[in-house]
């Protein structure tokens, strides 16, 4: 008896020992993030102290891209590390099936203590992936910019103030009240800069007096690409103006309040006024310009594209901020040095390039999602990680730290290998991608795009519309912002061979 009680102590002492040792992981996570409003990124066009802080002390991955470059998709892919086909969540209309495989539950199980905040975003709440969550609700799984309902166990409750800071309160409230004995996983997911993009009030002003470069592929003319391409619906210069912030004056609406704008019930009086003095001059600006004809033609797209792009990076900037409120709370409780801390975005965003804002196409400004990753010991400071990764490597990584096997039937792999120096071992050479969401040649679905899919490796990158039997084929080192379709090019046959090949291969391997 004395003996099974000694072994018991013992195998106590095992458990806790490992359990200390074990990392913690803190997964941050933003909605529609371009790469090129990321400091740390090449070619960013603005600041964001605190993400690039992750980035300086950590690891900068160049070429992370995404399964299926839409909302729910991605989501289902990061939690399942499977392709859309395997998850069952291929477009955003999609079921969530609750009862599979998921990273969050296998790692809660094994000890970790779990928790997921903010945007959930699939077609199906949450049961025990998480052991606790706390998610945003109402607008579709959307929720509010400003004064978001929140949806746990326990009901809803509405909260006063931005999404983007109460999150990052929830999260801190969360950490702070955990079981300290337990390592964690906390998944903390923001709505920022999904449309209709609304900054939180202290970054609503600023950038007035200042213009963002504007991407090189702003104006491309398709020449060389199907026509479909062309006739998307993801046009700049085609938003409507409320999603751009133009909307009459506080004046305005006080004489006549019909007029005000849906977006704007959303906030109180005391948030309404703010909004009003950082927009109305920008919107008198606007109708002024009009009158006076100045906004025509290229003029007119370039003015929506610095209303556009303005916004978005003030709810960057937002985002950046509470960030590091995360950042300093870590260093605060001496947390930093055992955590795993990862930002990412559910997919990229065109911020202009090929005159869209929006994502779904598998060109590299979609297709890629920033992710950056702090794991103080296992990540050397300043790496910088160019091998091809995909969303479907964030379970297994994260089953990986957290001691667990990674089951057979898991698509991704996990990127602790990336983190050595040395590249003696063997990556993936090439990723699949597959976007469901089109529609038919007869009727193409959102956004007038048809279903696509595609393989890219180091070099080359492969897309097959296959409702319409079409190909595109690009060389992305001489032409990194895809603008020569080299399909019908005699000496790309055979790597277009090649790639035709592997694309049936992959589909095979990651389709089950
Ligand atoms: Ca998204």
């Amino acid at each position: 008896m004395k003996f099974i009680n000694l072994s018991w102590l013992f195998f106590l002492f095992l458990v806790s020992t490992y359990a200390e040792t074990r990392p913690n992981i803190l997964f941050l996570f933003s909605d529609d993030h371009a790469l090129r409003t990321i400091g740390a990124y090449p070619g960013s066009i603005n600041n964001t102290p605190n993400l690039d802080r992750i980035a300086r002390e950590g690891a900068l991955f160049t070429n992370s891209f995404n399964v299926n470059s839409i909302c729910c998709p991605s989501r289902a892919a990061i939690l399942t590390g499977k392709h859309s086909l395997a998850n069952g969540v291929i477009g955003n209309s999609s079921k969530w099936n609750g009862q599979q495989w998921v990273y969050s539950r296998e790692i809660g199980k094994s000890g970790y203590q779990t928790g997921l905040i903010g945007k959930w975003h699939l077609k199906g709440n949450p049961t025990d992936e998480f052991q606790s969550w706390e998610i945003l609700s109402g607008k579709g799984g959307q929720g509010s910019y400003f004064n978001p309902t929140f949806l746990s166990p326990n009901g809803e409750s509405k909260v006063t103030g931005h999404s983007t800071k109460i999150i990052t309160d929830k999260a801190l409230r969360w950490l702070k009240n955990r079981d300290q004995k337990k390592p964690f996983l906390l998944c903390a997911q923001y709505k920022v800069p999904h449309i209709h993009r609304l900054p939180p009030i202290d970054r609503m002003g600023g950038y007035d007096d200042v213009d963002f470069p504007v991407p090189d592929t702003f104006f491309d003319d398709f020449s060389t690409r199907s026509s479909f391409v062309s006739e998307t619906w993801m046009a700049l210069k085609g938003m409507k103006g409320h999603v751009l912030n133009i909307a009459p004056t506080k004046e305005e609406i006080d004489k006549n309040p019909k007029i005000r704008p849906p977006f704007l019930d959303e906030m109180n009086s005391k948030q309404r006024k703010a909004w009003h003095s950082a927009y109305d001059p920008r919107n008198l600006r606007y109708r002024k310009l009009s009158k006076e004809n100045k906004l025509e033609g290229k003029a007119k797209s370039l003015f929506i594209y610095q209303r556009f792009i303005k916004d978005y990076i003030r709810c960057v900037d937002g985002l950046d901020d509470q960030i590091g409120r995360i950042l300093d709370y870590l260093d605060q409780s001496d947390l930093s040095k055992n955590t795993l801390v990862i930002y990412s975005s559910d997919q990229g965003f065109f911020t202009g390039e090929h005159g869209w804002a929006e994502k779904r196409w598998m060109y590299e400004e979609s297709f890629k999602s920033p992710l950056i990753m702090r794991w103080p010991g296992t990540i050397a400071p300043g790496s910088k990680i160019v091998k091809l990764v995909q969303n479907i490597d964030l379970a297994p990584t994260f089953l990986k730290a957290s001691g667990l096997p990674v089951p057979d039937s898991i698509h991704g792999l996990a990127l602790q290998p990336l983190f050595s120096n040395e590249y003696n071992f063997r990556w993936r050479k090439d990723i699949l991608y597959q976007y469901f969401d089109g529609g038919t040649p007869e009727q193409r679905g959102p956004y007038n795009m048809p279903r696509h899919e595609g393989i890219r490796d180091e070099r080359y990158k492969l897309i097959s519309f296959y409702e319409l039997n079409q190909w595109e084929f690009y060389d992305l080192k001489n032409d990194p912002y895809e603008l020569n379709n080299l399909i019908n090019d005699q000496q790309s046959k055979a790597e277009i061979m090649r790639m035709k090949k592997r694309l049936k291969i992959l589909k095979v391997q990651y389709n089950k």
